[in-house]
């Protein structure tokens, strides 16, 4: 009994003990930091501990009770435990993601295995160890390497594209190392090795000295530590020698010896050739820049760096001329924006290509931007020019060119230019139209071509004139088309001059005046047949009353002597206007011929001014001196002269004045005048009174009657003798017409 009471107590015990293990299992269970969660043979959550509620955010409510598929963010993870744990396999860290309350994920590893009793699937038991935080470092990990070696191999691409050599030198033991490209650069196989003193050997004899200064000053730990030069290599094998650049850093110990030292090398031979060519041409261009006005002229090399800004134009162009730009970036020394609207040009002109773009200034003047390739020796481009010019005046002459050249093509008139030798440059649509030939078939051509036979002496004749500088208005001509019509012209000639007032062309307006020309050629017949009709009975007229003055005379009687010696007057000088209208019909027409002999001077004159005192008794007329002279004229022609010079004499001066009308020999000349004392002539007018129709118009002589064709028709009959009319005169004082005459001995 007592060993039973012993027993029982001892089982007693032990459930005491037991339940205590049970109690602190439970609660060691329930409040272990490993979250766990137990789910049934249908997937149900059956049980799960704080750690594993903590962790995903969840009440006991809200997971107990609940499909865990609920919770797998993956499902066929889900499936793929489960049905691990079914074929009652143990799971060892498997990973899955866990869904959160907050809706984030947890990444876990699940330790699980199944829970039988009599063989029977009770639950499973799963151990969840978060490991969300390892997953992220480690995302970060392979991002961060990931990065790096992206980094690396642009890195190195970089390095491949600027053919960048590098190197590794380790002062402590001498060891030296070259990458591939660093070997390449001075004439080695990758495969080839190299020691310090043969790198020593291989820089040039010339700058060998300054590189190992340069050597010892950056491995000095004070104030070395960087190293950047470019000197000359021999390469290896070959000797060539090739500018190099090297840059370098040296890395100490804590007691400051350098333990290492790395860097980089790039040959930059080219280079090195450019600026050594553009240095030498750099005089050059300056002072084509300077000599050639209203140009900027840049000089730049290959990575667009300013060598040379020269020119007088700076300012305009937005250059500062006190700003010194040579060896800056345009980046860094232009306005903004400045460099951004060149860069692509530059890119271009660098890349071979040689073009000009017209361009404004902020000013808005006009500019054209030529910009070439300069190459060196080796037809490689080492730099550009590029020349601004102003072109605002061209510009601007040019469009007024173009208008010029739109107001020529548009005119009425033919208006063609030629050389001085006479080769027709322009022809516009007008004498395309005059002449028949179109521009094509004209050009290069002599301006003869358009000249009739019987006037190709004119050309010379004009020539002359134009060669003294002088402009030829109106000039009436003829001249011949393409089919051979004859037209009748009045062209307009002038001097072309450049701007020192050489002669460097000719220009002609040619109007077509055939039209007017017939209508003129109407006008003279109609006062040729007017003028010979009323010449017949006016002839009549004069006889009769010559017959009755004569009859008067005889039987006495003053009035009717008076009336019929004034109707006489008044008869002659109508015969003298009918005389001087058929003259003028017949000149225009070409039809006036002469009647030339030899014939006694003064009887003429004699005649004549009996005549004039008796159409003006008002005046006294003189004559002087012209006995004895034989001249060889037309007598009717020159009688027509001194009339009408008499008579103006009589209009142009005051009753009771002198007439004088005279001869003076020369030599075998002999010079005739009619001097009056009248209102005298302006100078301005006298050089136009010869022109027909012409007369001075002023209060005076409004009240004297007359056509103006008196003194055009004295001074075309004196053309036919060779000679001209010439008038001194005085205003006020009078006048003195003159003209000679070749005598007979
Ligand atoms: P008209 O006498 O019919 O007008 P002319 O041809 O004979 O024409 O003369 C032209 C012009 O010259 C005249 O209108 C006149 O003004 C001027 N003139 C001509 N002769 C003289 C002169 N002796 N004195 C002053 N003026 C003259």
């Amino acid at each position: 009994m007592e060993e039973l009471i012993k027993e029982l107590a001892f089982y007693k015990k032990r459930e005491q003990e037991l339940s205590l293990r049970v109690e602190e299992l439970t609660d060691f269970i329930e409040n272990a930091s490993l979250p766990i969660h137990w789910v049934d043979a249908q997937g149900t959550i059956i049980w799960a501990n704080q750690a594993e509620l903590d962790l995903l955010g969840y009440t006991k409510e809200e997971y107990i009770g609940k499909p865990i598929s609920d919770f797998h963010d993956d499902q066929s993870v889900l499936e793929d435990i489960l049905n691990r744990l079914t074929s009652d396999e143990i799971l060892d860290s498997y990973p899955a993601k866990l869904k959160c309350k907050d809706g984030s994920i947890k990444h876990v590893l699940i330790n699980s295995n199944v829970y039988r009793k009599d063989g029977k699937f009770i639950h499973t038991r799963c151990f969840t160890k978060d490991i969300t935080s390892l997953v992220r470092e480690e995302r970060v990990k392979t991002d961060l390497l990931t990065e790096l070696e992206q980094s690396e191999s642009r890195l190195r691409m970089a390095m491949d594209s600027t053919k960048l050599g590098t190197w590794d030198y380790d002062p402590v033991n001498g060891d030296l190392l070259w990458s591939d490209e660093c070997k390449k650069i001075y004439g080695l196989a990758p495969k080839e090795t190299v020691e310090f003193s043969s790198f020593a050997e291989h820089i040039h004899p010339d700058d060998r000295e300054f590189v190992e200064k340069e050597i010892q000053k950056s491995m000095d730990p004070v104030d070395g530590g960087t190293y950047e030069i470019s000197y000359r290599i021999l390469r290896f094998k070959t000797l060539e020698v090739r500018w190099i650049q090297s840059y370098g850093k040296v890395y100490f110990d804590h007691e400051g010896r350098a333990i290492r030292f790395l860097g980089t090398v790039l040959d930059i031979t080219d280079v090195k050739q450019a600026s050594e060519q553009i240095r030498k041409n750099e005089k050059l261009f300056k002072t084509i820049a300077l000599n050639i006005p209203k140009t900027l002229i840049l000089i730049i090399d290959k990575d667009h760096r300013f060598v040379t800004v020269e020119g007088d134009i700076m300012d305009r162009l937005g250059y500062d001329s006190t700003v010194q730009y040579e060896g800056k970036h345009p980046a860094d020394v232009l306005p903004p924006g400045r460099y951004e609207v060149a860069k692509p040009l530059f890119e271009r002109v660098l890349a071979g290509e040689k073009f000009s773009v017209e361009t404004k200034s902020f000013e808005e003047r006009d500019f054209i931007v030529h910009l070439v390739p300069l190459r060196n020796d080796d037809d490689e481009v080492y730099g550009a020019l590029v020349m601004s010019m102003d072109i605002h005046e061209i510009k601007q002459a040019e469009e007024n060119m173009a208008k010029l050249a739109a107001i020529v093509q548009s005119s009425d008139d033919a208006i063609i230019s030629k050389t001085v030798d006479g080769i027709i440059t322009s022809w516009n649509s007008s004498a395309r139209r005059m002449f028949g030939y179109t521009a094509d078939e004209i050009i290069g051509k002599s301006i003869l071509t358009l000249v009739p036979d019987d006037r190709k002496k004119e050309e010379s004749l004009i020539n002359e004139r134009l060669n003294k500088g002088e402009r030829i208005e109106q000039f009436e001509t003829k001249r011949i088309t393409k089919d051979n019509k004859i037209i009748d012209l009045s062209l307009t000639i002038s001097p072309v001059k450049d701007s020192r007032g050489n002669i460097i062309g000719i220009s002609k307006i040619a109007r077509d005046i055939t039209s007017k020309k017939q209508e003129e050629v109407r006008k003279n017949d109609f006062i040729a047949i007017v003028s010979h009709e009323l010449k017949t009975p006016l002839t009549s007229i004069k006889s009769y009353i010559q017959v009755l003055l004569a009859k008067a005379r005889k039987e006495g009687g003053d009035f009717t002597i008076n009336a019929l010696s004034r109707a006489e007057v008044q008869t002659n000088k109508m015969t003298y206007m009918i005389n001087d209208f058929l003259s003028l019909a017949r000149l225009e027409e070409g039809k006036i011929y002469l009647n030339k002999e030899p014939f006694e001077l003064h009887p003429l004159m004699e005649d004549l001014a009996n005549d004039a005192q008796f159409l003006a008794s008002g005046h006294t007329i003189k004559l002087r001196d012209c006995e004895h002279i034989i001249v060889n004229a037309d007598k009717d022609k020159i009688s027509q002269i001194m009339i009408n010079l008499l008579s103006n004499a009589i209009k142009y001066s005051h009753k009771g004045s002198t007439i004088t009308m005279g001869c003076e020999k020369h030599g075998s000349a002999v010079k005739i005048f009619v001097a009056d004392e009248g209102v005298g002539i302006h100078d301005a007018d006298k050089m136009r009174l010869f022109e027909r129709f012409y007369r001075v118009e002023n209060e005076q002589m409004k009240t004297v009657s007359g056509f103006g064709i008196g003194l055009y028709l004295v001074a075309e009959i004196l053309k036919f003798h060779d000679s001209k009319i010439e008038v001194e005169s005085e205003v006020g004082k009078g006048s003195t017409f003159w003209f000679e005459l070749q005598s007979e001995e």
